[in-house]
């Protein structure tokens, strides 16, 4: 789609452990690029991260999307929710293994917080896996909530799980 002046930018976490989750995230941004109104203007590196929160599973491949998008944030959850669906993503543990996750983890400067949906992402600024890749790709977007750029987030974070890139995004 044609990018436009009024689209909001919004960032999204992609994750997998299960099937090929290099595969797996590869496709879910294939995906979310073939969502109508939404333009995926950045992709970060794709990383191997370590489990947290629930282990005794297989390490992830994270990475991290900037897109433009004219939908709404609950419309953007619904096409996200549609694609892991579409992926073959079952109910799994919450934490637990997943063909994909597909987290909404800013949109704009928006703060929301209702039943189906919070914005900022409520864990991360907790995550490594989540930090790492999205200062890859804006490390001075400023948290709308805590005020400061998610690159001082990372470098003052507690959680020392393991990160590395793994590669660069298919050009
Ligand atoms: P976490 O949210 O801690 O990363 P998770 O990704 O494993 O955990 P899910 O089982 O994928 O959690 O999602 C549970 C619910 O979280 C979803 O049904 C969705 O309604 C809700 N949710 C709330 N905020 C968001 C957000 N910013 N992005 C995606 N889903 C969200
Ligand atoms: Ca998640
Ligand atoms: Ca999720």
């Amino acid at each position: 789609m044609v990018e436009r002046v009024s689209d909001i930018i919004s960032f999204v976490g992609i994750g997998s452990n299960l099937g090929d989750p290099v595969g797996n995230c590869r496709r879910a941004v294939e995906l979310i690029s073939s969502i109508n109104e939404v333009n995926v203007l950045q992709e970060s590196s794709l990383y191997r991260t370590e489990p947290v929160g629930f282990s005794g599973q297989d390490w992830f491949i994270n990475c991290v999307i900037e897109a433009g998008t004219a939908l709404s944030a609950h419309s953007l959850l619904e096409a996200l929710q549609q694609i892991e669906s579409s992926m073959g993503r079952a109910r799994e543990a919450r934490w637990g293994p997943r063909t994909i996750d597909l987290d909404i983890l800013f949109y704009g400067r928006d703060i929301v917080e209702d039943d189906e949906l919070v914005i900022p992402h409520p864990e991360l600024h907790k995550r490594r896996f989540v930090l790492a890749p999205l200062c890859e790709i804006v490390p001075n977007f400023i948290h709308p909530v805590f005020g400061i750029s998610v690159k001082e987030i990372l470098d003052s974070l507690e959680d020392k799980s393991e990160v590395e890139v793994i590669k660069r995004p298919a050009t």
